[in-house]
């Protein structure tokens, strides 16, 4: 079974020629994390994931938009380092479309880790590579934009085994030394999105909750560092995951990084019966995020338009509601 991002990777090459997208004034991306594919199979979950809700949030995803170019799960594919399997397999057959597959990218979780610290299941059925930089545009068509997918680490909840931060700071050496992140940086009108499993400290997480289900310290001092060597006007947003029971509001101050870059939280992708939400429906939702250009004959200066919460009806795999979160 061909890997899920190569096969991805050329099936971006033909979406990005079509009409819509080779100049567009608008495209759009879906981002979403924690399908979490078989933990329901443990014996006594704390969360009740079910293959039958990543199911139908695939088949609602696969609609026709003109404007979606790709999507990007961010970690936590499988449980334990095994279903990876199961997840690619399925992801496939739902992302079918008549003439083409939509553009599927999964990154690293922690849960990649727990019983499989060498990744060997993401690397045999998802990518080679636990980080990349994945280029919207080729020398003629698609949005100057590319995703840095970021291994933040794991097993555990920080990503950092006692407090290290070793993995993340080798993924962002990795990342740097690639010939795509070069090319990437060299050329100033590309605009940069950043992907990542567990959040960095964004000031609503400052204390809240203390310790866990984010970036440990040194962690997070490899991360600044390096959103700051990109330099803050390039990078048009961060999308993280991991923290299941959490419903992200409206973007405010809160959620900007170094003051300035808009954090999105998403990591309702299978999903966890435990959600604090008072509106059920945003247990099962992911979000679509659009770019737009003032130069409609151009392919650079993107800037972010909106981004929008979309829930998932789990029993017949339609939106029941679009939040409007940006
Ligand atoms: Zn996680």
């Amino acid at each position: 079974m061909a890997k899920l991002n190569s096969e991805s990777k050329n099936e971006l090459k033909t979406r990005r020629a079509t009409a819509a997208l080779r100049k567009p004034s608008v495209f759009s991306i879906i981002f979403l994390g924690d399908a979490h594919v078989g933990m329901d199979q443990r014996l006594n979950p704390t969360c009740k994931y079910r293959i039958k809700n990543y199911k139908a949030i695939l088949k609602s995803i696969n609609s026709n938009d003109n404007t979606l170019i790709s999507v990007f799960h961010g970690g936590d594919e499988g449980d334990k380092g095994v279903y990876v399997q199961n997840f690619v397999s399925i992801t496939k057959k739902l992302m079918n479309r008549k003439h083409y597959r939509i553009p599927y990218f999964a990154g690293v979780g922690n849960h990649e880790y727990q019983g499989d610290p060498s990744l060997s299941e993401y690397k045999k059925y998802i990518s080679s590579s636990d980080n990349d930089v994945i280029r919207l545009y080729g020398s003629n068509y698609g949005p100057k934009v590319a995703v840095i997918m970021l291994n933040t680490g794991g097993p555990s909840d920080s990503g950092c085994k006692n407090g290290s931060g070793t993995i993340i700071a080798s993924s962002i050496s990795e990342i740097k030394n690639s010939a795509a992140y070069k090319a990437v940086i060299k050329d100033k009108t590309v605009k940069i999105i950043i992907d990542m499993h567990i959040p960095p400290r964004m000031p609503v997480f400052r204390g809240n909750p203390p310790t866990h289900h984010r970036l440990c310290s040194n962690a997070e001092t490899h991360f600044k560092n390096f959103v700051n060597g990109i330099g803050t006007n390039r990078i048009l947003f961060i999308v993280t995951h991991h923290k299941h029971g959490y419903i992200q509001p409206k973007i405010n101050s809160r959620y900007l990084y170094l003051d300035k870059i808009p954090v999105f939280l998403t990591a309702q992708g299978g999903n966890c019966d435990k959600v604090l939400s008072s509106d059920k429906r945003s247990k099962y939702s992911y979000y679509k995020i659009e770019m737009s250009t003032n130069t409609a004959s151009s392919r650079d200066n993107y800037k972010l338009k909106n981004a929008y919460r979309l829930d998932v009806d789990v029993n017949t795999s339609k939106v029941v509601k679009a939040i409007t979160i940006y």
